[in-house]
């Protein structure tokens, strides 16, 4: 029987990396994205682009991007490196370091706008037929991310409407995928049912549809098995369950990559990633942030157990 595919995109070196109070070396994100490729996933956010007062973290996006250009295994490889976007500036730096495919992320609600972005929500897609442009001349593919599509941390509720007006916007350019963020991690299954038949009801269907929880309420795993029922073929999640973001208040983990992984071979799909490899990399990333990180099958015995 053919297994149905389901597509894990791994955002630990950029979503979990960025909201860690330490900053990790660049030597040691490019042995955790040695890691997350060795396991099997073909799709990863190696780093952000964004303003390195802001977000130190991310203040060595150029030399993970050249670092990954360097290597002749990952340049002729399949697999994607993700650099995450904010702004033109974002974009342009982004390409020069080699980037092939830009994640912009748009946000659902002003006051998240105007912290993680710079300016409100309408302000924001001033640019949006420069950026898809600038992208499109570099031979670069574009996806957008609409983030706080659950809940805002400062404006609070983010109505369903919205998120879809937000998601009609991002899809007048050119992108091959759009993604809705749980940001804050407040969503439960019912919510992500009802803006995902919202948003399929605005976006073209040949943009594919990508879902990002945050574990923050622990409704994560739920959230993502509603987002597949609803016909999405494209999750994130972040080994060892770490990250959150920087301008999201008590916005905890996102959804560990690993118990994602479990659950779906369980339920049949194939994500092409293997579970021993991925619970070494969360390992890995756990022992270099020197904590108990949150995913659970990294922690938990395996199974089946290796005796039957
Ligand atoms: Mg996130």
């Amino acid at each position: 029987m053919t297994r149905e595919k389901l597509e894990l995109v791994e955002v630990s070196p950029r979503d979990g990396l960025q909201n860690e109070p330490d900053i990790v070396s660049t030597e040691n994100k490019l042995a955790l994205i040695d890691a997350i490729v060795a396991a099997g996933f073909k799709r990863l956010e190696a780093a952000s682009f964004v303003n390195p007062k802001k977000v130190p973290q991310m203040a060595d996006g150029d030399a993970v991007f050249e670092a990954i250009r360097k290597r002749e295994d990952y340049r002729n490889g399949e697999v994607t490196f993700i650099a995450l976007a904010l702004n033109l500036r974002g974009v342009e730096r982004a390409l020069a370091a080699g980037a092939k495919e830009i994640n912009y992320v748009f946000c659902a609600s002003d006051g998240f706008s105007i912290r993680n972005n710079g300016a409100p929500v309408e302000e924001t897609f001033r640019i949006w037929p420069t950026v898809a442009a600038v992208a499109r001349d570099a031979g670069a593919r574009l996806s957008a991310t609409v983030s706080t599509a659950f809940g805002c941390p400062f404006d609070g509720e983010v109505a369903v409407e919205r998120v879809a007006a937000v998601a009609e916007m991002c899809a007048h350019q050119e992108i091959f995928e759009l993604a809705i963020a749980d940001t804050i991690g407040v969503a439960a299954p019912s919510d992500v049912r009802e803006r995902l038949r919202a948003v399929k009801a605005v976006v073209p269907p040949h943009i594919q549809l990508r879902a990002h929880f945050h574990n923050t309420r622990n409704t994560a795993l739920a959230n993502a098995v509603a987002a597949v029922e609803e016909g999405v073929r494209v999750l994130d999640g972040s080994l060892a369950g770490i990250g959150g973001c920087p301008f999201a208040p008590g916005a905890a983990g996102n959804v560990p990559t690993e118990d994602l992984l479990y659950m779906f071979n369980r339920m049949g799909f194939d994500t092409g990633v293997d579970l021993d490899r991925a619970v070494a990399a969360a390992k890995f990333i756990g022992g270099v942030l020197g904590r108990v990180t949150p995913g659970m099958v990294s922690r938990a015995p395996k199974w089946p157990s290796a005796a039957q």
